[in-house]
């Protein structure tokens, strides 16, 4: 599966996606910009390994929102700062990290809180509260992980995303959030999260394309 066998309606945003600035990952600003404009994605977070780069290069387009965030990698693992531009210091506590995004205006989502394959924080999640549980990862190996997430939030009425963490141009989009209005404003987005008035849509990648995924970005 790819993303063009989705079907993107309006309001769907990729709130977890990765730029040539994380060093993982290969995909260029004007590329990620025109695979989103393609897939009919009203708008994209790029949200970097600890570095917010890509949001100092200002990059702006008519047809999308660009959302800044940053993918901090904390002592305990991957938290995302959606709505800063700012880099947080790594490896401190999450619940530093925690207080450094609310400081800096953003919002926190706990991105593939479950999957140990990744970083995700794991049973740390359950001594947080103020945050955004990322439901739907389209780069989690294994459906679980997610489901894990989405119960997790259900249970503690949290607020869901869902986003790629696409480190290939091809996956942009797999996962995404829909909102109900069209967006103008990164603070109208960051708003309808806070409130919960998500819709999560995608699917993570098969196990087989992670392998592809793993071996064209090492080898
Ligand atoms: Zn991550
Ligand atoms: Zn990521």
């Amino acid at each position: 599966m790819t993303n063009k066998d989705f079907q993107i309606s309006n309001n769907c945003f990729d709130l977890h996606v990765h730029s040539h600035y994380s060093n993982d990952c290969k995909s260029q600003p004007k590329d990620i910009l025109k695979m989103a404009k393609k897939i009919k994605l009203s708008g994209v977070a790029i949200t970097d390994h600890n570095t917010a780069k890509f949001h100092r290069e200002k990059w702006k387009n008519k047809e999308l929102l660009i959302i800044p965030g940053v993918e901090i990698s904390t002592n305990r693992g991957h938290v995302i700062g959606l709505g800063i531009s700012d880099t947080i210091k790594k490896k401190i506590s999450v619940e530093e990290t925690i207080e450094k995004i609310i400081e800096l205006g953003g919002l926190t989502i706990i991105p593939h809180p479950f999957d140990f394959t990744r970083k995700g924080i794991g049973r740390k999640i359950k001594k947080l509260d103020r945050v955004v549980v990322e439901t739907l990862n389209g780069s989690c190996p294994l459906r679980r992980f997610n489901e894990k997430a989405k119960m997790w939030a259900k249970i503690n009425n949290l607020s869901e995303t869902g986003g790629s963490d696409a480190h290939r141009i091809r996956d942009i989009g797999m996962a995404h959030t829909v909102f109900d209005n069209k967006l103008e404003t990164v603070d109208e987005l960051i708003e309808e999260i806070r409130k919960g008035r998500t819709k999560i849509r995608g699917t993570n990648l098969s196990i087989a394309e992670k392998i592809v995924r793993t071996f064209q970005i090492h080898f």
